[in-house]
């Protein structure tokens, strides 16, 4: 059984209906895409499948390793091992790098019934070092406070590393690529490619295909007006590349 099923996902937006039955499945192990224009429902997706309170499920369901999500706090769909790699983007003064991804580890240590089970200290550093080597991250980041002044590109370290240290079972990337230079580019598809194998999958959100030069997805999904429009495989990059989202309906000017 896959273990991401998502089933015919209808969300709604103060009473705006933006997903209208979405179905895809995903496990670990491969890297899906999810490409459209803008207002598609992407971020929706994203957002809905993390459980942001804005959104309303309105039908359909979601399993994630063999649980109904749609039941779950966003924390318990992270324990359960689902990620999103925007869900911490703003600067948090005071709290350093590391001190962060500990506090963020530790949230996952947790017991069911709450209670607290943290790394210890000596262990976590190996952790923590052992992944930044991985992802060819300078030492002097984890001393810097979160986010604070972060560059583009620095920002994208710190998701992949969060990543790297969480390891989920399926990431969730929403890549907007408005700030999404070459820098970056590079560095969440090192990531992504570095750290998905058997035990992660990633579902890769991106409006432009130029990510997926450098990202191999193994299925290609389009999303057009909250439904899932086409699935194929790698080559359907080049096709939306070429043609770009017209044969789906859409005018030229929403692309
Ligand atoms: P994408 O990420 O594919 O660009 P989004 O999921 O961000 O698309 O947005 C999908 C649609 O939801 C857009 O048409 C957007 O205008 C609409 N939308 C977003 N927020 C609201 C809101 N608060 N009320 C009504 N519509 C909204
Ligand atoms: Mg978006």
């Amino acid at each position: 059984m896959p273990d991401l099923i998502i089933r015919n996902l209808h969300a709604s937006i103060d009473g705006a209906e933006i997903l209208r039955g979405v179905d895809l499945e995903l496990s670990r192990g491969e890297v899906h895409a999810i490409m459209g224009p803008n207002g598609s429902g992407k971020s929706t997706l994203a957002h809905v499948l993390m459980g942001h309170p804005s959104y309303e499920v309105t039908e359909g369901e979601v399993e994630f390793m063999g649980e109904q999500v749609l039941e779950l706090d966003p924390d318990e769909r992270s324990r359960l091992g689902l990620f999103l790699a925007f869900q911490y983007p703003s600067a948090v003064p005071g709290v350093t790098v590391a001190n962060f991804l500990r506090m963020a580890v530790n949230a996952h240590r947790r017991t069911p019934d709450g209670e607290d089970n943290p790394i210890r200290i000596p262990e976590f550093r190996k952790l923590l070092q052992e992944n930044m080597e991985q992802l060819k991250i300078d030492r002097t980041m984890t001393s810097r406070y979160l986010n604070d002044g972060f560059s583009g590109g620095e920002k994208k370290r710190m998701e992949m590393l969060q990543m790297a240290v969480l390891r989920p079972q399926i990431a969730i990337l929403d890549e907007t690529d408005s700030g999404l230079d070459i820098d970056a580019l590079r560095i969440v598809s090192d990531g992504v490619n570095s750290l998905v194998g058997p035990e992660m999958g990633a579902l890769v959100i991106t409006h432009y295909s130029r990510l997926l030069k450098y990202i191999k997805p193994d299925h290609i999904h389009v999303l057009v007006g909250g439904r899932v429009v086409r699935s194929g495989g790698p080559e359907l990059a080049d096709e939306l590349e070429r043609d770009g989202y017209t044969p789906y309906g859409v005018e030229e000017a929403a692309v």
